[in-house]
Protein backbone atom coordinates (compact mmCIF):
# COMPACT_ATOMS: atom_id res chain seq x y z
CA UNK A 1 0.00 0.00 0.00
CA UNK A 2 1.37 3.40 -1.05
CA UNK A 3 0.41 6.39 0.83
CA UNK A 4 1.41 10.05 1.13
CA UNK A 5 -0.17 10.25 4.70
CA UNK A 6 2.21 10.60 7.55
CA UNK A 7 -0.50 8.97 9.90
CA UNK A 8 -0.60 5.89 7.67
CA UNK A 9 2.49 4.89 7.58
CA UNK A 10 4.95 2.82 9.47
CA UNK A 11 7.94 4.35 10.25
CA UNK A 12 9.69 2.26 8.71
CA UNK A 13 8.33 3.23 5.58
CA UNK A 14 8.41 7.03 6.20
CA UNK A 15 12.37 6.70 7.49
CA UNK A 16 13.04 4.67 4.15
CA UNK A 17 10.88 7.19 2.04
CA UNK A 18 12.53 10.64 3.73
CA UNK A 19 16.04 8.40 2.57
CA UNK A 20 15.40 7.93 -1.03
CA UNK A 21 12.91 11.32 -2.36
CA UNK A 22 13.51 14.70 -2.24
CA UNK A 23 10.50 15.02 -0.02
CA UNK A 24 8.52 17.76 1.44
CA UNK A 25 6.45 17.30 4.51
CA UNK A 26 3.27 19.22 4.20
CA UNK A 27 1.41 20.66 7.75
CA UNK A 28 -1.93 21.90 7.43
CA UNK A 29 -2.92 24.08 10.55
CA UNK A 30 -6.45 24.86 10.79
CA UNK A 31 -8.98 25.20 13.78
CA UNK A 32 -12.31 23.40 15.08
CA UNK A 33 -14.56 26.26 14.88
CA UNK A 34 -18.27 26.74 14.16
CA UNK A 35 -19.05 27.28 10.35
CA UNK A 36 -22.88 28.08 10.42
CA UNK A 37 -25.50 25.42 10.54
CA UNK A 38 -24.26 23.67 7.43
CA UNK A 39 -20.52 23.25 7.59
CA UNK A 40 -18.77 21.05 9.48
CA UNK A 41 -16.23 22.55 12.18
CA UNK A 42 -13.24 21.25 11.45
CA UNK A 43 -13.78 22.57 7.72
CA UNK A 44 -10.84 24.65 8.33
CA UNK A 45 -8.63 21.64 9.36
CA UNK A 46 -10.50 19.30 6.83
CA UNK A 47 -9.94 21.82 3.79
CA UNK A 48 -6.14 22.73 3.70
CA UNK A 49 -5.44 18.33 4.61
CA UNK A 50 -7.47 17.75 1.45
CA UNK A 51 -5.74 20.39 -0.84
CA UNK A 52 -2.19 18.94 0.84
CA UNK A 53 -3.09 15.79 -0.28
CA UNK A 54 -3.65 16.52 -3.74
CA UNK A 55 -0.57 18.19 -3.63
CA UNK A 56 1.08 15.33 -2.74
CA UNK A 57 0.08 13.70 -5.89
CA UNK A 58 2.01 15.73 -8.01
CA UNK A 59 5.11 16.87 -5.82
CA UNK A 60 6.77 14.15 -3.74
CA UNK A 61 5.27 14.89 -0.16
CA UNK A 62 4.06 13.72 2.32
CA UNK A 63 1.43 14.75 4.13
CA UNK A 64 1.62 15.34 8.01
CA UNK A 65 -2.09 15.22 10.17
CA UNK A 66 -2.77 18.72 10.65
CA UNK A 67 -3.11 20.73 14.21
CA UNK A 68 -6.72 20.73 14.38
CA UNK A 69 -7.18 23.13 16.57
CA UNK A 70 -5.97 26.96 16.32
CA UNK A 71 -6.00 30.41 17.65
CA UNK A 72 -9.47 31.88 19.14
CA UNK A 73 -11.82 32.71 16.39
CA UNK A 74 -12.44 36.47 15.71
CA UNK A 75 -15.66 38.31 15.54
CA UNK A 76 -14.73 39.77 12.33
CA UNK A 77 -13.21 36.64 10.52
CA UNK A 78 -14.64 33.30 12.38
CA UNK A 79 -17.86 34.72 13.99
CA UNK A 80 -16.06 35.01 17.50
CA UNK A 81 -15.09 32.58 20.03
CA UNK A 82 -18.32 32.60 22.32
CA UNK A 83 -19.92 29.89 19.66
CA UNK A 84 -20.20 26.50 21.48
CA UNK A 85 -18.37 23.90 19.64
CA UNK A 86 -15.47 26.67 18.80
CA UNK A 87 -12.58 25.47 21.14
CA UNK A 88 -9.43 27.50 20.02
CA UNK A 89 -5.60 27.62 21.83
CA UNK A 90 -4.27 30.07 23.83
CA UNK A 91 -1.46 31.99 20.80
CA UNK A 92 1.45 31.25 23.13
CA UNK A 93 0.23 27.20 23.09
CA UNK A 94 -0.44 27.23 19.05
CA UNK A 95 3.07 29.11 18.77
CA UNK A 96 4.54 25.96 20.76
CA UNK A 97 2.61 23.42 18.83
CA UNK A 98 3.82 24.52 15.72
CA UNK A 99 7.54 24.66 17.18
CA UNK A 100 7.83 21.54 18.53
CA UNK A 101 6.33 19.98 15.37
CA UNK A 102 8.70 21.02 13.49
CA UNK A 103 11.56 20.46 15.57
CA UNK A 104 10.66 16.73 15.68
CA UNK A 105 9.92 17.02 11.90
CA UNK A 106 14.04 17.97 11.75
CA UNK A 107 15.10 15.83 13.78
CA UNK A 108 13.85 13.11 11.31
CA UNK A 109 16.32 14.66 8.57
CA UNK A 110 13.42 16.66 6.90
CA UNK A 111 14.46 19.20 4.51
CA UNK A 112 11.97 20.82 3.23
CA UNK A 113 8.75 21.86 4.74
CA UNK A 114 5.60 23.56 3.65
CA UNK A 115 3.33 24.97 6.49
CA UNK A 116 -0.49 25.81 5.25
CA UNK A 117 -2.34 27.93 7.13
CA UNK A 118 -6.88 26.93 6.75
CA UNK A 119 -7.66 30.03 9.65
CA UNK A 120 -6.96 33.15 9.23
CA UNK A 121 -6.61 33.87 13.08
CA UNK A 122 -3.51 31.55 13.28
CA UNK A 123 -1.15 33.78 10.87
CA UNK A 124 1.27 34.70 13.61
CA UNK A 125 1.24 32.29 15.57
CA UNK A 126 2.10 29.82 12.72
CA UNK A 127 4.88 32.54 11.90
CA UNK A 128 6.21 32.60 15.25
CA UNK A 129 6.44 29.09 15.67
CA UNK A 130 8.46 28.89 12.42
CA UNK A 131 11.02 30.95 13.86
CA UNK A 132 11.23 29.82 17.42
CA UNK A 133 12.02 25.91 15.64
CA UNK A 134 14.50 27.78 13.56
CA UNK A 135 16.25 29.58 15.92
CA UNK A 136 16.41 26.42 18.58
CA UNK A 137 17.58 24.35 15.30
CA UNK A 138 20.18 27.06 14.43
CA UNK A 139 21.25 26.61 17.96
CA UNK A 140 22.23 23.10 17.52
CA UNK A 141 23.72 23.60 14.41
CA UNK A 142 21.07 22.68 11.96
CA UNK A 143 20.73 24.91 9.07
CA UNK A 144 19.16 23.00 6.32
CA UNK A 145 15.61 23.21 7.02
CA UNK A 146 13.40 25.55 4.08
CA UNK A 147 10.29 26.43 5.20
CA UNK A 148 7.24 27.54 2.63
CA UNK A 149 4.63 29.28 4.72
CA UNK A 150 0.89 30.32 2.94
CA UNK A 151 -2.58 30.50 3.31
CA UNK A 152 -4.36 28.70 1.17
CA UNK A 153 -6.56 31.28 -0.01
CA UNK A 154 -3.96 33.36 -1.29
CA UNK A 155 -3.08 31.12 -4.22
CA UNK A 156 -6.62 32.22 -5.98
CA UNK A 157 -6.24 33.89 -9.14
CA UNK A 158 -8.53 37.31 -9.49
CA UNK A 159 -9.83 35.84 -12.79
CA UNK A 160 -11.21 32.86 -10.29
CA UNK A 161 -12.90 35.43 -8.22
CA UNK A 162 -14.42 36.80 -10.66
CA UNK A 163 -16.17 33.62 -11.84
CA UNK A 164 -16.99 32.57 -7.99
CA UNK A 165 -18.20 35.82 -7.08
CA UNK A 166 -19.68 37.39 -9.89
CA UNK A 167 -21.77 39.91 -7.28
CA UNK A 168 -18.53 41.30 -5.79
CA UNK A 169 -15.33 39.52 -3.03
CA UNK A 170 -16.37 40.38 0.05
CA UNK A 171 -12.93 39.51 1.11
CA UNK A 172 -11.40 36.73 2.51
CA UNK A 173 -11.91 37.21 6.24
CA UNK A 174 -15.69 37.72 5.86
CA UNK A 175 -15.71 34.86 3.51
CA UNK A 176 -16.12 32.46 6.58
CA UNK A 177 -18.42 29.66 6.00
CA UNK A 178 -19.42 31.22 2.91
CA UNK A 179 -19.39 31.05 -0.76
CA UNK A 180 -15.02 29.83 -0.82
CA UNK A 181 -15.70 27.49 2.17
CA UNK A 182 -18.90 25.75 1.17
CA UNK A 183 -17.88 25.03 -2.40
CA UNK A 184 -14.80 23.70 -1.77
CA UNK A 185 -16.85 21.39 1.23
CA UNK A 186 -19.52 20.49 -1.58
CA UNK A 187 -16.10 19.22 -3.53
CA UNK A 188 -14.19 18.04 -0.80
CA UNK A 189 -16.83 16.57 1.19
CA UNK A 190 -20.60 17.15 0.12
CA UNK A 191 -21.54 14.30 2.43
CA UNK A 192 -20.88 16.73 5.69
CA UNK A 193 -22.59 19.69 3.85
CA UNK A 194 -25.89 20.64 4.85
CA UNK A 195 -27.31 22.52 2.01
CA UNK A 196 -30.76 22.13 3.49
CA UNK A 197 -29.71 23.58 6.93
CA UNK A 198 -28.50 26.80 5.06
CA UNK A 199 -29.61 30.19 7.41
CA UNK A 200 -29.97 32.84 4.60
CA UNK A 201 -28.33 35.53 6.98
CA UNK A 202 -27.69 39.21 5.71
CA UNK A 203 -23.64 39.77 5.04
CA UNK A 204 -22.13 41.26 8.37
CA UNK A 205 -21.23 44.77 8.63
CA UNK A 206 -18.46 45.32 11.53
CA UNK A 207 -17.01 48.66 12.29
CA UNK A 208 -13.24 48.81 11.56
CA UNK A 209 -12.59 47.95 15.10
CA UNK A 210 -13.18 45.07 17.93
CA UNK A 211 -14.39 45.39 21.62
CA UNK A 212 -13.37 43.47 23.93
CA UNK A 213 -15.56 41.30 25.51
CA UNK A 214 -17.03 40.32 22.23
CA UNK A 215 -19.88 42.44 21.25
CA UNK A 216 -21.66 39.05 19.92
CA UNK A 217 -24.85 40.92 18.75
CA UNK A 218 -22.32 42.28 15.47
CA UNK A 219 -22.52 38.57 14.87
CA UNK A 220 -25.08 37.10 12.61
CA UNK A 221 -26.35 34.79 14.77
CA UNK A 222 -26.08 31.58 12.41
CA UNK A 223 -21.93 32.51 12.50
CA UNK A 224 -21.95 32.50 8.60
CA UNK A 225 -20.28 36.31 7.97
CA UNK A 226 -21.39 36.17 3.99
CA UNK A 227 -24.26 34.61 2.39
CA UNK A 228 -23.07 31.46 0.85
CA UNK A 229 -26.43 30.36 -1.03
CA UNK A 230 -24.34 31.18 -4.13
CA UNK A 231 -22.18 28.10 -3.48
CA UNK A 232 -21.74 25.26 -6.16
CA UNK A 233 -19.52 22.33 -6.35
CA UNK A 234 -18.11 23.68 -9.91
CA UNK A 235 -17.12 26.61 -7.89
CA UNK A 236 -15.27 24.61 -5.39
CA UNK A 237 -13.55 22.16 -7.83
CA UNK A 238 -11.91 25.25 -9.69
CA UNK A 239 -10.87 26.71 -6.41
CA UNK A 240 -9.54 23.03 -5.33
CA UNK A 241 -7.96 22.80 -8.67
CA UNK A 242 -6.42 26.00 -8.71
CA UNK A 243 -5.11 26.07 -5.13
CA UNK A 244 -3.40 22.37 -6.23
CA UNK A 245 -2.01 23.41 -9.40
CA UNK A 246 -0.48 26.87 -7.89
CA UNK A 247 1.16 25.74 -4.74
CA UNK A 248 2.56 22.51 -5.69
CA UNK A 249 4.61 24.86 -8.75
CA UNK A 250 5.58 27.31 -6.17
CA UNK A 251 6.65 24.68 -3.91
CA UNK A 252 8.65 22.78 -7.24
CA UNK A 253 10.13 26.37 -7.45
CA UNK A 254 11.11 26.70 -3.94
CA UNK A 255 11.97 23.03 -3.19
CA UNK A 256 13.99 22.78 -6.63
CA UNK A 257 16.26 25.43 -4.88
CA UNK A 258 16.79 23.59 -1.71
CA UNK A 259 17.80 20.57 -2.89
ZN1 LIG B 1 -13.15 28.49 7.89
MN1 LIG C 1 -11.55 29.92 10.64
Amino acid sequence: MKTNMMAEMTWVEYQNRLKTEPLAVLLPVGALEQHGHHLPMGTDHLLPTAICKGIADRVPAIVAPPIAYGYKSQPRMGGGNHFPGTTSLDGGTLTLVVRDIIKELARHGVKRLAVMNGHCENLFFAIEGIDLALRDLRYEGINDLKIVRFDYWDFTTPATLDKCFPEGFPGFALEHAAVLETSMGLHVFPELVRMERLVDDLAAVFPPYDVHPTRQEWVPPSGVLSPAKGATVEKGRTLFNEYVDRISDALRKEFAEAA
